[in-house]
């Protein structure tokens, strides 16, 4: 079937990275682009593109049947209803709105139309995650019952439209929606509670990082934790099972599984010297305890972004990204500020 002809809405750092790295070429076809900086419709011309000088243009070209929208985060609601309201499909970049209410008119404009919306929560496919998700699976560590998911550089908030408030910026709404994305989508169970505790510490108007809480109906906790100013980082993830610990320490997938062995002539650990006292609680285990394992691969069992926005449109096929899956991690993050300005733990779901 016929390549979908896109328009690159916003060519500035996530959109030149969708059509030159992750929009395949045997699917898409980039019609154009359009930016409201002369500076990056510059370097798009450069690049060999045809240039499109309004959004009207865009909208009023038709041959364009699908519009990227990776522009700041205020700007998508706007732009992704007039596409869907011009006959256009949408991908659109994440947060996918800066609340759910915007998301609900995105929404059913898009019910309306006809027209398929997606947000691209690319991180469902990050190598990292799909360990964690397989190993979530195959309990190879037990049933979860802490989860410890983690980013930290110590770069502050980059860029300028993070920095602002009106445009969406902050940490949450930048790392924290990849995170708690691929944390609802893995845990098969309602949100219970919610805290969260947010960082100001470079004098920003939006949070320069995020730590937050949740519990789940099922009895899993998660800590998720995003920070800028951490020059010494934990690992990317930490995970308690019910048999054992695993740890990925980064996105080289750096990691291991520890697991305790059973053996029936196990020794007990004997006291160590810990400080200035002694300690049995905390001494290591005994080597025929513990067995070092390595991390299980990670695949993810459906298509990849582009394949399955394609087959939803051309295909009717079921999307990966679900609107209401992208509107619960919205929501969540709702409740997370919330939790946050009111210092108070919070009920969700
Ligand atoms: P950026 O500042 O590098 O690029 C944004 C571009 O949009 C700029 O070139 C700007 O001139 C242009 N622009 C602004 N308003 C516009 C409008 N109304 N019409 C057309 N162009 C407009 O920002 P970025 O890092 O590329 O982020 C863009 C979006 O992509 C954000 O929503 C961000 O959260 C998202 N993003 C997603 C990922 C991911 O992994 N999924 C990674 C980075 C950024």
């Amino acid at each position: 079937m016929s390549v979908i002809n896109f328009a690159v809405v916003g060519y500035g750092g996530m959109g030149s990275y969708h059509v030159h790295t992750i929009m395949p070429k045997e699917l898409i076809h980039v019609k154009g682009t359009f930016d409201i900086s002369e500076e990056r419709q510059a370097v798009s011309e450069e690049k060999g593109h045809f240039i499109y000088t309004t959004y009207e243009e865009v909208l009023n070209d038709p041959e364009v049947e699908a519009v990227l929208i990776a522009t700041p985060n205020d700007s998508h609601k706007d732009l992704a209803v007039q596409a869907l309201r011009a006959g256009k499909h949408v991908v659109c970049e994440k947060p996918v709105t800066m609340n759910t209410q915007e998301l609900d008119e995105i929404l059913a404009v898009s019910k309306e139309t006809g027209k398929t919306f997606m947000a691209h929560q690319n991180r469902r496919w990050d190598p990292d995650f799909l360990i964690v998700r397989e190993l979530y699976k195959n309990k190879q560590i037990g049933d979860f019952f802490q989860i410890e998911s983690r980013v930290q550089g110590a770069n502050g908030i980059p860029g300028d439209w993070r920095h602002l408030k009106e445009h969406g910026g902050g940490m949450l709404l930048d790392w924290g929606v990849h995170l708690l994305d691929q944390l609802l989508f893995m845990i098969d169970s309602p949100v219970k509670t919610v805290a969260a505790d947010f960082s100001y510490v470079l004098g920003d108007e939006v949070d320069d990082g995020v730590a937050t809480f949740l519990t789940f109906e099922n009895g899993e906790k998660v800590l998720m934790e995003v920070g800028t100013t951490n020059f010494i980082k934990l690992p990317r993830w930490y995970i308690k099972g019910t048999k054992g610990t695993a740890v990925i320490e980064d996105w080289d997938l750096s990691g291991k599984m520890v697991v305790p062995t059973y053996a029936p002539d196990v020794v007990a650990p004997t006291p160590i010297q810990a400080g200035v006292g002694l300690t049995k609680t905390m001494a290591p285990p005994s080597e025929e305890a513990t067995k070092v394992m390595d991390l299980p691969k990670g695949e993810a069992e459906y298509p990849e972004f582009y394949q399955n926005f394609y087959d939803v449109v051309r295909n009717q096929a079921e999307p990966v990204v679900k609107n209401e899956e992208v509107r619960r991690v919205l929501k969540l993050i709702e409740t997370i500020f919330e939790a946050g300005e009111k210092q108070q733990v919070l009920p969700f779901e």
